[in-house]
C-alpha cells in the first residue's frame, strides 16, 4: 500500500461513523433494557456502592444473532468492518478524543461530593485529562466506565469476526486462523460470562475515566488485541500438530489460573470465610487472601492473563514479532500496573500488606520475581 492510499484509508468516513454510532447506540439502549443481574459494586470512601447491571452476556449474543441475521439476508456485508478497518480506527480515536474532552469539561463544571462523582482537579490540562477527572461518570443514567470496556471487548469480538469472514471469502482460512480466533472467542465469552468480576477490578475501583482508559477500551483493546488475525490474512503458517497441543496446553493453563485467581479473588470480597480449593481460606489481618493463587504469587492472575495472551499470538508461529505485540504490551502494561497496585495497597492496608508480602513474597511469576 502507498503513502496516498494508506492516508486515504485512515480518513474516517461517515459509514465508519454511523457504524460506530449504531454500536454504541445499540449498547446503550439494549444494555439498560435487557435483564441481568444487579451487581452491587465495591463500597466506596464516602460508604455508597454503584450498581451494576450485568446483562453483557446476553447483549454480546444477541448482536452477534442480529449481525448473523443481517449477513444471512444480504443487509450486512460479513466483511464490512474488515474492509474498513483503518477508518474505524481513526473513527473511534477522534471520539475518544472528543469524549474525553467532554468529561473534562463536564467534569470540571460539575459541582458533586460523592465518591463517584467528585472532580479531581489538578490544573494541569494534559494530567486531568490524560487521567480523568471523576471516577465513574454517567450518561443518561449509563456508567460510563463499564460502558466503555464492554464495548472495547465486544468489538474486539466484531473485529475477529469479520476478520474471519474475509478469510472464508478469500479462502484462505488457516488452522492458525481458526485457533487463534477460538481461543479469543473463548476468552471474550468468559469475559462476559463472568461480568460481575469486572466490578471489583482496579480500573472500575481506582481510575478515574480520561484518555488514558477511553482510548484503552474503545482503541486499543479492539484494534491492538486482534492484530494477530489481521497478520494472519496476509501471512500463511503451517501448524505442526505438537505446535497446537502445545498452544492448546497454553491456553487451557492460562486461562485456569487467570480465571482461577479472580474467582478465588471475588469469592473472598463477598464471603471471607468462602472455601479456597476445598479448605478454610488463610487470612492476613481479616482482608487479605493468602490462600490459593493468592497463596503462591502476589498477583498470579496476572500470571494467567500473560500465557492466555502468548496463546493468542502462538498460532501465527515465530517468523515474526508482530502477532507478540500484544502479550509483549501485556508484559510491560502488567509488570507497571502490578506496581501501581502494589503502592496503593501498600497505603491502603499498612503493616497487613507487609504481612502478606513476607508471606507470599513472589509477584506475578511463583520463584521467579
Ligand atoms: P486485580 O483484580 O488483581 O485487583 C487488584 C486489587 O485486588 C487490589 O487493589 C486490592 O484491592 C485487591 N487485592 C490484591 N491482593 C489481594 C489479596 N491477596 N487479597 C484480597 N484482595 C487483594 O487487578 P486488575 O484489576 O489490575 O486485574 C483484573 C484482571 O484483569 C487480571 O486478571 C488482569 O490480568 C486483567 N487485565 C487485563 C488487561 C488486558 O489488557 N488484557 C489489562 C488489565 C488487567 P482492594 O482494595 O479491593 O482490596
Amino acid at each position: 500500500m502507498d503513502l496516498n492510499s494508506l492516508i486515504n484509508s485512515l480518513l474516517p468516513s461517515w459509514a465508519s461513523v454511523a457504524m460506530l454510532l449504531s454500536f454504541f447506540t445499540y449498547l446503550g439502549i439494549a444494555g439498560s433494557i435487557l435483564p441481568g443481574r444487579i451487581i452491587p459494586g465495591v463500597t466506596l470512601s464516602d460508604g455508597t456502592r454503584l450498581h451494576y447491571r450485568c446483562n453483557g452476556l446476553l447483549l454480546l449474543l444477541l448482536l452477534v444473532l442480529l449481525l448473523g441475521t443481517g449477513v444471512w439476508i444480504d443487509l450486512v456485508p460479513p466483511t464490512a468492518i474488515a474492509d474498513r478497518g483503518l477508518e474505524l480506527l481513526s473513527t473511534t480515536f477522534m471520539f475518544s478524543v472528543f469524549v474525553t474532552l467532554t468529561l473534562y469539561v463536564t467534569g470540571r463544571q460539575s459541582r458533586k461530593q460523592s465518591s463517584s462523582l467528585k472532580p479531581h482537579v489538578t490544573g494541569s490540562l494534559i494530567h486531568d485529562w490524560w487521567f480523568g477527572i471523576q471516577l465513574n461518570p454517567q450518561f443518561m443514567g449509563i456508567d460510563l466506565k463499564f460502558f466503555f470496556v464492554r464495548a472495547g471487548m465486544m468489538g474486539w469480538l466484531l473485529i475477529n469476526l469479520s476478520v474471519l469472514a474475509k478469510c472464508i471469502q478469500e479462502d484462505i482460512l488457516s488452522r492458525s486462523m481458526i485457533f487463534y480466533q477460538l481461543f479469543c472467542f473463548l476468552y471474550i465469552l468468559d469475559y462476559f460470562f463472568h461480568e460481575e468480576y469486572m466490578t471489583s477490578t482496579w480500573d472500575i475501583i481506582a481510575e478515574r475515566l480520561g484518555f488514558m482508559l477511553v482510548f484503552g477500551d474503545l482503541v486499543w483493546i479492539p484494534f491492538t488485541f486482534s492484530i494477530q488475525g489481521w497478520w494472519l490474512l496476509s501471512n500463511r503458517v503451517e501448524l505442526m500438530v505438537a505446535a497446537v497441543i502445545a498452544n492448546c496446553l497454553v491456553f487451557l493453563i492460562g486461562y485456569f489460573v487467570f480465571r482461577g485467581a479472580n474467582k478465588q479473588k471475588h469469592d473472598f470480597k463477598k464471603n471471607p470465610k468462602a472455601l479456597i480449593w476445598g479448605r478454610p481460606p488463610k487470612v492476613i489481618g481479616g482482608k487479605l487472601l493468602a490462600s490459593g493463587y493468592w497463596g503462591i504469587a502476589r498477583h498470579c492472575n496476572y500470571l494467567g492473563d500473560l500465557l492466555v495472551a502468548l496463546s493468542f499470538s502462538l498460532p501465527c508461529g515465530l517468523s515474526s514479532p508482530v502477532p507478540y505485540f500484544y502479550p509483549i504490551y501485556l508484559l510491560i502494561l502488567l509488570i507497571w500496573r502490578e506496581r501501581r497496585d502494589e503502592a496503593r495497597c501498600a497505603e491502603k492496608y499498612k503493616e497487613v500488606w507487609a504481612e502478606y508480602r513476607k508471606l507470599v513474597p513472589w509477584r506475578i511469576l511463583p520463584y521467579v520475581y
